[in-house]
């Protein structure tokens, strides 16, 4: 994700007024696939889903039960974990307070009802047990009927005044590993999910007057009687979403076999220019980090509170951003996110910095290669120096002596900015540093590596930092972990 407003963060910190403290362990053989019939009625805004998922116990341990997350219920108003911290409710519920939620019709395992719990923070989790266990390798076929209800938000999931939003909306499986399910919890920090790359096979019905905007490839589309039933193929990747807009405008383009969609609105007079920055990227990151692996890319326009989000072959750029250099920073960032969540997935939830650190310096990189955009890398990363020794600074004279350490669980950051500033910033400027140490060569030879061994995985911190010592020649842990435990002075 990019949070609204970073981009002047970082470029034009010092001049603010200083209110900154008040705020695939599956192997390719054995994927699970989720098979979805979705059918939106835009007069109540719920979703009808029905999913059969095929369940693989890739562990290797017996499992007497599987767990999916129910992301939707932390849209409920009565939750722990707000959605968004306090000083983004006003913009995320323009209209006022609305809730959200999802409910569980009926579960079935193998054809044969079957015993299921709702439990976890906000009901944030689905339980459903295995009464003969599954064993390591075995396969089974679990069908789960449910009923979103959309929030009226500029969020992930919910409806706004131009779009509707379709991201973490279904019963999606907690990931196994270390002996147990990953159960964690809704945090407004970060991105709090974690997920396995998949197979999807999606059919949605939705009002004709809606244009689609879908992750994956459309395989079908027809109309009657005023609905459209698309068909939707997603493969190997780790999550899907979409977005319905009747103010949609499409302009596409193909960046070598990638067909590239950028969905404006019906009124933009630059959609032209979104789209070459899109492609210019798309061709960048293929150039330096190797081939986007997905058939299309749909970059898509929405009520959205941040500046962006990333989900697998669509990311999500805010209506609201301010300035073309703006516009251009987000879709560049979300974009370097198929790369560093999409295809070599990572744990956002324990070490958000692995991927959002990584965008960020992609991002830099491309305008340090690209100098049609008139950016000054040197000068984008000082900005960004002085932004974080700036926080620091702060932070000190608040807290006193204080943990400046990247590589924490997102519940452990106390505020927003402690977490963009450690994550993001902090992830930023290691890079970078690491770039002028040991030359952009080497590095980018390394992140090659990274993309290259972990496509398709959940790759840990060691297994990027191993990578980059075997790209670069040098043993890089020690360097990189006194940059994630805070001891490098900045
Ligand atoms: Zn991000």
């Amino acid at each position: 994700m990019k949070k609204f407003g970073l981009y002047i963060l970082i470029f034009v910190f010092l001049a603010l007024p200083f209110v900154f403290y008040g705020c695939k362990n599956a192997s390719a053989e054995n994927l699970s696939s989720y098979a979805m019939q979705l059918s939106y009625d835009e007069k109540t805004h719920i979703l009808k889903g029905n999913e059969s998922v095929s369940y693989y116990n890739n562990s290797t341990e017996m499992l007497s039960a599987v767990y999916f997350h129910l992301y939707p219920n932390v849209y409920k108003l009565d939750g722990k974990n707000k959605i968004v911290s306090q000083s983004h409710i006003e913009r995320a519920y323009p209209n006022g307070e609305s809730e959200g939620n999802i409910e569980i019709n009926y579960v079935k395992l193998q054809s044969d009802d079957v015993q299921y719990v709702i439990e976890g923070e906000g009901e944030n989790l689905l339980k459903i047990n295995f009464p003969d266990g599954l064993y390591p390798g075995q396969n089974v076929q679990i069908e789960i009927d449910f009923i979103v209800t959309l929030a009226n938000i500029n969020h992930r999931l919910g409806y706004g005044e131009n779009t509707i939003n379709f991201g973490n909306f279904y019963p999606i499986v907690c990931v196994y590993e270390n002996g147990s399910f990953r159960k964690d919890a809704y945090s407004s920090n970060g991105d709090p999910f974690y997920s396995e790359i998949a197979n999807y096979d999606v059919q949605l019905t939705y009002s004709s007057d809606y244009k689609l905007a879908t992750g994956g490839d459309i395989i079908s589309s027809e109309n009657t009687q005023n609905l459209t039933i698309t068909r939707v193929k997603a493969l190997k990747m780790r999550d899907y979403s979409f977005v319905l807009s009747k103010n949609f405008k499409i302009s596409s383009q193909r960046c070598g076999d990638v067909v590239v969609n950028y969905y404006g609105y019906v009124d933009d007079q630059n959609n032209g220019e979104a789209l070459k920055t899109c492609i210019d990227c798309l061709s960048f990151f293929n150039k330096t980090f190797g081939d986007y692996p997905y058939n299309q890319l749909s970059v898509v326009k929405s009520n959205f509170v941040y500046g962006g989000m990333e989900y697998p072959g669509l990311v999500i750029i805010s209506d609201e951003m301010l300035s073309r250099e703006e516009l251009n920073y987000v879709i560049i960032h979300e974009i370097a996110h198929q790369w560093w969540y999409g295809v070599v997935g990572s744990d956002q939830v324990h070490h958000a910095w692995q991927d959002e650190g990584l965008a960020e310096f992609s991002t830099l990189l491309f305008f340090k290669n690209c100098a049609e955009y008139g950016q000054n890398y040197n000068t984008m990363v000082n900005g960004a120096l002085e932004s974080y020794c700036l926080f620091e600074r702060v932070y000190k004279n608040i807290e006193g002596e204080t943990k400046f350490s990247m590589d924490r669980a997102i519940y452990n950051f106390e505020t927003e900015p402690e977490y963009t500033q450690c994550t993001y910033t902090k992830g930023l400027l290691m890079f970078d540093a690491l770039m002028q140490d040991i030359g952009e060569k080497k590095l980018v030879k390394g992140l090659k590596k990274y993309y290259k061994d972990y496509a398709f995985k959940n790759a840990t911190p060691h297994d990027l930092i191993y990578c980059l010592s075997k790209g670069s020649g040098y043993d890089l842990e020690g360097y990189i972990k006194s940059w994630l435990d805070g001891k490098v002075v900045i």
